[in-house]
């Protein structure tokens, strides 16, 4: 192990976000000490709690701290108590912020059935079992910056909403470049989905995917439209391995494949730039069942796999807190979104500390 630090950028949020923080800090804390890891660890606010302190969702101060660190370690924001606020200042907005000055173009999100889980998904267990898929959308584009944007309303008062769907082919390329490597490091097979029979810009989209394949003879390289995709997620899951899409496509398609799994408390995310990365549960701050010690932390515990894996460079000890999640689901143990019967329910404080044991009886 070298001697390293790395710095690690902590912003709980709100809701369930710093009940699930806990947990997450407490397994990379554990794993750290007993493996000589050195990491520091700096709290900041961001959204709703950093409306409160400071005025705005997301101060200056978090900023720096983001771009200091070698990663970011992400709660949740948002909850009722924001609501009301103009959109410039949501809690959601620093989301937005993050991914956009540190330049987060690349979301992974792995979506995985754990064996002892098939029960929970919604869909046939013969579906589901050894779903393994890895969807990368790409973050910074499409849609959500694109320019003309807004409402407008013409001189007899009809109003007209306007965003607008744009890539460029660096954008395209570098996502891709992503995707073909991911593809590399599992079973080398990659699929992009785009609308490329009436959108342009999917146009170049598959264009410049193509192109970039040339470069990776060994990936077999598959395109799909998005609607056949979305229907495909649910009617034949296993036969996708990676996929990469646009912005909005993969926002959507990624919350389809989410729900294969049964659980949005499952399921961790990466935010990846080419020299920041921002790792978080793909859920909301879950307002509903804050401060009661009944939310899940292993999609926040398993975010921090993504860390050692993708900034750390540490697959070995992503596997080990991977593994650990696994031993303590075969133990039955089970928070009140992934419970049922023949299990045994238990909360986040005593789920992170499960795992918390299991990582520890993996290491020696
Ligand atoms: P949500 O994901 O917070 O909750 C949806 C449902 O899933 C709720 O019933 C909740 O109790 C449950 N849930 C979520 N996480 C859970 C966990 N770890 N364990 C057990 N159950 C869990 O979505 P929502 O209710 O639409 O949004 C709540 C707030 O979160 C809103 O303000 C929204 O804008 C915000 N939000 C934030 C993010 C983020 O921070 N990345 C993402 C989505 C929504």
């Amino acid at each position: 192990m070298t001697n390293q630090e790395y710095r690690i950028a902590v912003f709980a949020g709100d809701g369930v976000g710093p009940e699930i923080m806990n947990e997450a800090i407490k397994v990379l804390t554990t794993l750290a000490d007993k493996k000589n890891i050195r990491i520091s660890l700096k709290d900041g606010l961001i959204g709703g709690s950093a409306y409160d302190a400071f005025g705005t969702p997301f101060p200056d101060q978090s900023l720096n701290l983001a771009l200091e660190s070698d990663a970011v370690l992400l709660g949740a924001v948002g909850g009722p108590k924001w609501e009301g606020l103009d959109y410039s200042v949501r809690p959601e907005r620093a989301l937005l912020g993050l991914r956009e000055k540190l330049g987060l173009y690349a979301n992974l999100r792995p979506v995985v059935v754990f064996d002892e889980l098939v029960d929970a998904s919604p869909l046939k267990k013969n579906l589901v079992q050894g779903i393994d898929i890895m969807i990368l959308r790409e973050l910074t584009g499409d849609v959500y910056f694109g320019k003309p944007r807004g409402v407008s309303k013409d001189k007899d008062g009809l109003r007209t909403g306007i965003n607008t769907m744009i890539y460029n082919e660096e954008e395209i390329r570098r996502i891709a470049v992503r995707a073909f490597e991911l593809a590399r490091a599992r079973r080398k097979s990659l699929l992009s989905v785009d609308k490329a029979n009436v959108l342009e810009s999917t146009e170049l989209w598959r264009s410049v995917v193509t192109e970039t394949g040339r470069d990776y003879p060994d990936i077999e390289l598959k395109h799909m439209y998005v609607d056949n995709c979305a229907m495909q997620l649910v009617r034949n899951p296993s036969q996708f391995d990676v996929i990469v899409t646009t912005n909005l496509f993969g926002d959507i398609l990624s919350d389809e494949a989410a729900m294969l799994t049964g659980s949005i408390g499952m399921l961790p995310s990466a935010s990846l730039g080419e020299t920041s990365a921002l790792y978080e549960p793909i859920h909301g701050s879950a307002p509903d069942i804050a401060g009661k010690n009944i939310a899940n932390p292993l999609a926040t515990i398993l975010s921090v796999a993504l860390m050692l894996r993708h900034s750390f460079n540490m697959p070995q000890e992503a596997s080990w807190v991977e593994k650990a999640v696994a031993d303590v689901l075969k133990e039955g143990w089970r928070t009140q979104d992934i419970y049922s019967a023949g299990t045994k329910l238990t909360g986040t404080e005593e789920m992170g500390t499960a795992v918390v044991r299991q990582l520890v009886s993996r290491i020696f």
